[in-house]
């Protein structure tokens, strides 16, 4: 089955909002074992829209649109759809029923005045029910081709295109592709090594595909099987995850969709152990990260912001003298933030981070992007200099995950040992 998307909105083409509905609902099919051969995206104009779904239906046996469906006057897609498909617009009593309906119960979430427009949808199409906005998608078919028109909101096109278009599809759909995916997580290589080191895994002769996606700081990794059956694709799948996993092991900090915060969450839970930081550079990044996982406080007991000397001995009582003498980035002070805040919170673990993350501020010793590290714990306390590179937020930010990941591997290893 050939199939295209199709996204509607001058923000779109105007690059004021990135087109994240195509690449979900490119992924949704592709879990459902359909390809999408092309995405495509137009403004708010009717003559457009109309030309965009014309060219498309000549090549694909169905198309996703989404975006257009609203009450606005830069609402066009159903007038579009209704033209392209020589149909007429025409007032739909269940679309009116369910606009009047939904404005009533979301009025309280603003949302817009009644207003019927929402409910003039083509003549000779089926509606799609959504069960989260006014709008009511629909589709119709037109010279053997598919269209199924969805509001452009992601939330209420995302439950639209699970609830009705994936089964219509899935059902119609000859000679399906069975497919298995697997995502791992990886923080620490770069882009490169991660290939050389995965190098002949993917194999797209034989249906495996490997695909590395880089989110700074960290990658993913996706392997994908395509065979004739699900068990044909799983069998494919296992071993090369299993390569994967063992080729790059300790890098790998989660599968599927687990954050590097949760994953830490879940280890720290499994441990019963408990937290305290003392953060100078990233200013409370790594507390804000930790403390974005529900449940954060079962082990994590305070964060301090110690940003200037003074802090730093008044609040995790590192030596005036060790300041002055070392200096507030060096090893020897975050070992003693690391040290002190775990005494002064009674945690098991005292994680400290200083450094400079720029643009200012960098010497010939410690340049822009130097830290310190320090992990203080019942074992030992140990600390790691740094050298980062980027702007201050890119220093920050891989800094905070780099303490995060020190503590998922501590308490990694803690628990195999
Ligand atoms: P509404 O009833 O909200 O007007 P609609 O079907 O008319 O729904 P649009 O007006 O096109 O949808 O889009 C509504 C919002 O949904 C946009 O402002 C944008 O934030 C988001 N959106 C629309 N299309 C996309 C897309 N392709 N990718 C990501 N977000 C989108
Ligand atoms: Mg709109």
């Amino acid at each position: 089955m050939r199939i295209s998307t199709l996204s509607v909105g001058d923000e779109l083409v105007c690059g004021q909002i990135t087109d994240t509905n195509a690449g979900v609902i490119a992924e949704a099919l592709l879990y459902q074992g359909l390809r999408v051969q092309r995405h495509m995206s137009v403004g708010d104009s009717e003559p457009d829209i109309i030309e965009a779904l014309l060219e498309l239906a000549r090549n694909s046996d169905a198309i996703v649109v989404t975006g257009g469906l609203g009450p606005t006057a830069d609402d066009l897609t159903a007038r579009a759809a209704a033209r392209a498909t020589g149909r007429r617009l025409v007032l739909n009593d269940h679309a009116k029923a369910h606009v009047r309906d939904m404005s009533g119960r979301l009025a309280s979430l603003m949302v817009c005045p009644l207003n019927d427009k929402q409910a003039m949808i083509p003549s000779k199409t089926t509606l799609i029910p959504n069960p989260a906005g006014t709008a009511c998608g629909f589709y119709l078919m037109n010279n053997g081709c598919f269209m199924f028109f969805l509001p452009g909101v992601p939330s209420e096109m995302i439950r639209m295109l699970k609830d009705s278009v994936l089964p219509f599809l899935a059902e119609r759909a000859t000679r399906r592709r069975s497919i298995r995916m697997e995502r791992l997580n990886v923080f620490g290589p770069c882009e490169a090594e991660v290939d050389e080191m995965l190098g002949g895994v993917g194999r797209p002769d034989q249906g495996l595909f490997l695909g590395i996606c880089v989110t700074f700081p960290w990658m993913r990794i996706t392997l994908r099987a395509e065979a004739d059956s699900d068990d044909k694709a799983a069998e494919l799948l296992a071993p090369a995850v299993k390569i994967v996993q063992e080729r790059l092991h300790e890098y790998v900090f989660s599968r599927g969709e687990v954050t590097i915060d949760e994953a830490v969450a879940a280890l720290f839970i499994q441990q019963g152990m408990t937290l305290a930081l003392a953060e100078s550079c990233t200013g409370g990044m790594i507390a804000q990260r930790i403390t974005s996982i529900s449940g954060s406080s079962r082990y994590f007991l305070e964060g301090a912001v110690t940003y200037s000397n003074a802090a730093k001995t008044r609040q995790v009582g590192v030596d005036a003298a060790l300041l002055v003498e070392k200096g507030a980035v060096s090893s020897e002070v975050g070992s003693a933030m690391a040290k002190g805040v775990r005494r002064s919170a009674g945690s098991d673990l005292g994680l400290a981070v200083t450094g400079i993350a720029g643009p200012d501020g960098g010497s010939d010793e410690k340049p822009v992007g130097t830290v310190f590290i320090s992990l203080s714990a019942p074992d030992g306390c140990w600390t790691k200099r740094f050298q980062f590179s980027g702007t201050r937020d890119e220093i920050r930010t891989i800094t905070a995950w780099t303490a995060l990941d020190w503590l998922r591997r501590y308490l990694l290893q803690r628990a195999v040992a």
